[in-house]
């Protein structure tokens, strides 16, 4: 029986096609999903689009425990413009599409 979750929503395209060959290689069957596959990838800004990653249900824990690890590997940041605080592997702030600033307290 084929159950799947969700397991991450927002960011950008390059970043869940990132994440999801990572998840990949630890042997997670993750698939790509949301609004940007519908429309067609290239007519939409890479940092507008809306996506999802979704996994067998079985392999959530391990999946958002993989992620937990690739948070660690890069600090999470806080935007100047919305104070939201981003994943480290974001360049542009996934709620206001901010520029990551390199200004550090
Ligand atoms: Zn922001």
């Amino acid at each position: 029986m084929e159950q799947r979750k969700c397991f991450v929503v927002g960011g950008n395209l390059l970043q869940a096609h990132t994440w999801k060959g990572l998840l990949e290689s630890f042997g997670l069957d993750v698939e790509l999903r949301g609004e940007a596959l519908l429309g067609g990838v290239g007519e939409l800004p890479a940092d507008m689009q809306n996506v999802e990653l979704w996994v067998p249900e079985p392999q959530l824990a391990e999946a958002n425990s993989q992620l937990a690890l690739l948070d660690v590997q890069s600090a999470k940041w806080k935007c100047v413009q919305c104070h939201e605080i981003n994943e480290g592997s974001f360049d542009l702030c996934w709620q206001c599409s901010a520029e990551r600033s390199e200004t550090h307290n």
